[in-house]
């Protein structure tokens, strides 16, 4: 195909593609992709330092203190979701309770369950944050759970849980405690210390990287205990240590070109100011986008203090000219890709706030939202369901 399949007569910048405001794949720099132009060897010894310095950054980036290790496996987020639950969670007698408030959980949940391991659930729905005392609960009901499986920011809603209220909860009953901190590690502080065993997230989101790959972080004890644990030959965690430990090598064909590109976007956000500075960028982005949206009528699903800089959902609108499909269509080829809403029981739809993109891009974004709601003469943006 030598024509792109759209019009695009998006804003300046991002000349070639619409930003894509959604969870990830997410707009990289033109620094990272540009990194993408060479082909490295995956035995070649540049290569191999490429790969530490990585698992170096992320355990870093996670605060660790020489405790922990970082695996890295080949493919998006729930191929590590499941090499970790996978490599840690008991097979009989204990259990693991899965904390969901939305798909991630859920999802989480299907696969200790296809895996035929025990497992339990909280489900708060999809619009609620579990608490602290929702688990304390739930441990003091059931005795055999052992480990509890918690997420970070819900993508699904885009609410940030109180993981550490939790995660200390779970310490003080001596449970093992792994997070999914996919959507937010790199813009939302997460530290390893205040009593996360295990942390799994991926290339694509908050360092803005490419996908190809995602990883998981530590403690190297329960590692090394996860020796023979895991269900699989390609996502077992212990071998695949033992490999990149050996000779720097991964043991099956590593996404070079996603590897190179993942190292100059930790270099870059360590440029903007690394956790704290990503965190403001995105909080910027979302705060002029919510308010906009809500100037224009919009109403959002979660209050201020629930949602998170990461991706934020609006109720879709109740006036019968809002189609969706065209909303999402005329918005792509003015140069803005958002998402479709996952919520079970409401009509909506999401953007996400976070990627290589400012509050330039969204302001652009509400004035392409503007005109589409127009030549499509939308009126009425009170929610469809209230
Ligand atoms: C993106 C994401 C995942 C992983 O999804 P993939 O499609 O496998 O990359 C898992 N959990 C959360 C919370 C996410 O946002």
């Amino acid at each position: 195909m030598d024509k792109m399949p759209y019009r695009f007569d998006g804003p300046p910048g991002q000349e070639d593609m619409p930003y894509l405001l959604t969870p990830g794949p997410l707009t990289t720099s033109r620094t990272v992709k540009a990194s993408m132009l060479a082909d490295w060897g995956s035995r070649d010894i540049e290569f191999r330092r490429v790969v530490a310095e990585i698992r170096e950054g992320l355990l870093d980036l996670a605060g660790s203190e020489g405790e922990h290790e970082c695996v890295i496996m080949q493919g998006s987020g729930t191929f590590a979701i499941e090499a970790a639950l996978g490599s840690f969670c008991p097979k009989a007698e204990a259990k693991t309770l899965v904390v969901a408030n939305g798909a991630y959980g859920d999802r989480a949940a299907a696969i200790l369950a296809r895996l035929g391991r025990p497992v339990t659930k909280i489900d708060k729905g999809d619009s609620a944050a579990p608490s602290a005392e929702d688990v304390v609960a739930a441990l003091a009901a059931d005795p055999a759970i052992s480990h509890v499986w918690v997420i970070h920011c819900e993508t699904t809603s885009g609410i940030v849980n109180p993981i550490v209220e939790i995660a200390q909860a779970v310490k003080a009953r001596g449970k093992i405690c792994m997070v999914d901190a996919m959507s937010s590690f790199g813009a939302i502080p997460l530290d390893m210390k205040d009593g996360f065993d295990v942390m799994v997230s991926s290339s694509n989101k908050c360092i803005e990287g490419v996908p190809g790959f995602s990883y998981v972080v530590v403690k190297r004890d329960m590692l090394i205990a996860s020796k023979g644990m895991s269900h699989s030959v390609v996502l077992d965690l212990y071998e695949q240590w033992k490999g990149l430990e050996a000779n720097g090598q991964f043991r099956f064909t590593p996404p070079t070109h996603a590897l190179v590109a993942f190292h100059q976007a930790l270099k870059e956000h360590a440029e903007e100011g690394g956790v704290a500075a990503r965190g403001a960028r995105y909080r910027q982005n979302a705060e002029i986008l919510v308010r906009g949206m809500r100037e224009m009528g919009f109403s959002t699903l979660l209050s201020d203090n629930e949602a998170g800089p990461i991706i934020q959902t609006f109720l879709t609108p109740r006036d019968p000219n809002f189609d969706f499909e065209r909303f999402y269509e005329d918005l792509r080829v003015r140069g803005f890709a958002i998402y479709p809403g996952k919520l079970t029981k409401r009509p909506s739809f999401r953007i996400g706030t976070i990627g290589k993109v400012d509050e330039k891009v969204m302001r652009a974004a509400l004035k392409a939202i503007r005109e589409v709601l127009a030549d499509m003469g939308v009126k009425d943006l009170s929610p469809l369901d209230s």
